[in-house]
């Protein structure tokens, strides 16, 4: 084959969705030393063209394991995608690996052992002639792949209707040859990430299911952070219109739980939507000492919205700054419904806001009680017309009580924020 129908076959491959893998070789991925970037790369490469990557997996510079790995992934993938273990060294060995699972011989190959020739000089061990031109060793039939960075070049045979594609380690000399052989594979846009908040992720993943039910083609991932909920649809074969038309409807279903798509935070959607309304906003922290006023600030343009906070953790703190009772907080608490609505009315109307939003909770370890234990938390959100509070019972350690809060409160605003943009709550599928 030439590197041309090598180019044409993998185009192929991508536009009928064909199942691949990724084995990436290195006793450093197997023993924890070093991550596998490689694998995640290379199938993000490949899922982008069209593939259906189904398998990463890491092996070490071991023959027996590299050979096995390889001719396992063979019952059942179309293109195997080898990185690693195809330098000069004694422990790069996925050549021999390869030669033994698909029953090839290595030969040398005239040509890279000449260009290997040149750069030998430069070695002082004797045996190192040697041992550089092993990379020279082409599998009987193999495609090579001439490497624009390095010495090792790739190289491509067929199996059966499947194609082994060995590829070097080092991440930019395996990039610029993954990228030829993807070079014919048209390149579309197969995925959709839609993102949630205020829903679990069953409830998700209940609503999601049911909105596409009667679709054929699209394959979903729900993918839970902390108090955060991620929707990933996937065109298997649904077309791009489908997989449009997929989205859609899942939005719907939705409804307001759905604040955005792809790389769109959550304080973006407050920060949007408030933007949209005209409205101004506030915060007053106490537990999460400043974190919502910080997601706020992450957004650039976010001084056209956001018009600032106080972190007020001492209850003296609250009272001088916010003009909180401090009767209120003698008698129920600091973390109570009346203090986080005092403080978010107090923060309010300091700051001249249209909006305010209040956290008053219990991070941990200490600091709980029977009827407040650890991860209590008390919000509140105070508008010109409206106050109202909730509170929260989180689980986790202090980082992720506080993780959590800080979601909530900026998902407590944004739902209030809907709402006043659509009193009628129109759009939510539940
Ligand atoms: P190799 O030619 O396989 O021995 O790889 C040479 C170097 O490339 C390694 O020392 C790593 O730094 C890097 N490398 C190899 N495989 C990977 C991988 N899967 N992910 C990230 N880096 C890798
Ligand atoms: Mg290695």
């Amino acid at each position: 084959m030439t590197v041309d129908a090598v180019i044409t076959r993998v185009a192929e491959l991508a536009r009928d969705h064909a199942p691949a893998a990724v084995i990436a070789v290195g006793t450093e991925l197997t023993s924890g030393l070093h991550a596998d970037t490689n694998g995640p790369e290379v199938a993000r490469e490949l899922e982008s063209a069209g593939l259906r990557v189904d398998l990463i997996s890491s092996v070490p510079d071991d023959e027996h394991a590299i050979a096995s790995a390889l001719a396992s992934a063979l019952t059942r993938h179309a293109l195997i995608v080898v990185t690693g273990g195809l330098g000069p060294t004694h422990d790069d060995v996925t050549r021999d690996a390869a030669a033994r699972a698909l029953d090839l011989t290595l030969q040398a190959d005239p040509e890279i052992a000449g260009a290997l020739r040149q750069v030998t000089s430069r070695h002082r061990e004797s045996g190192a002639t040697a041992q550089v031109l092993r990379q020279a060793e082409v599998l009987s039939g193999a495609t090579v792949l001439t490497p624009k960075l390095g010495t090792a070049p790739g190289q491509v045979v067929a199996a059966g209707d499947a194609l082994v594609v060995l590829l070097p380690g080092p991440p930019r000399e395996m990039r610029p040859m993954l990228r030829t052989l993807l070079t014919a594979a048209e390149r579309h846009e197969s995925v959709r990430t839609l993102r949630t908040a205020g829903l679990t992720e069953t409830d998700v993943q209940l609503r999601v299911q049911r909105a596409l039910s009667g679709t054929s083609g699209i394959e979903l991932t729900v993918l839970a952070t902390p108090a955060l909920v991620d929707v990933v649809l996937r065109d298997r074969g649904a077309s791009p219109d489908g997989l449009e038309h997929a989205a859609t409807a899942v939005r719907a279903a939705l409804g307001t739980a759905w604040y955005g798509d792809g790389e769109v935070t959550l304080a973006e959607a407050v920060l949007r939507i408030a933007g949209a309304a005209g409205m101004t906003i506030a915060v007053a922290e106490s537990c999460t000492g400043g974190s919502v006023a910080a997601a706020l600030t992450d957004v650039p343009g976010a001084s056209a919205v956001f018009l600032g906070g106080a972190v007020t953790y001492a209850d003296d703190a609250k009272s001088s700054l916010l003009g909180v009772d401090p009767a209120l907080l003698a008698t129920r608490g600091a973390v109570s419904a009346p203090a986080a609505e005092a403080m978010a009315t107090g923060v309010r109307k300091r700051l001249g806001a249209d909006i305010a939003a209040a956290i008053t909770g219990i991070a941990g370890p200490g600091g709980g009680s029977a009827d407040k234990p650890v991860g209590t938390v008390w919000f509140a959100v105070a508008s010109a017309d409206s106050t109202t509070s909730e509170v929260r019972h989180f689980f986790g350690d202090r980082h992720g009580v506080r993780t959590r809060a800080t979601v909530t409160a900026l998902d407590l605003l944004r739902q209030a924020l809907v709402r006043r943009m659509d009193p009628t709550g129109g759009g939510d599928g539940a």
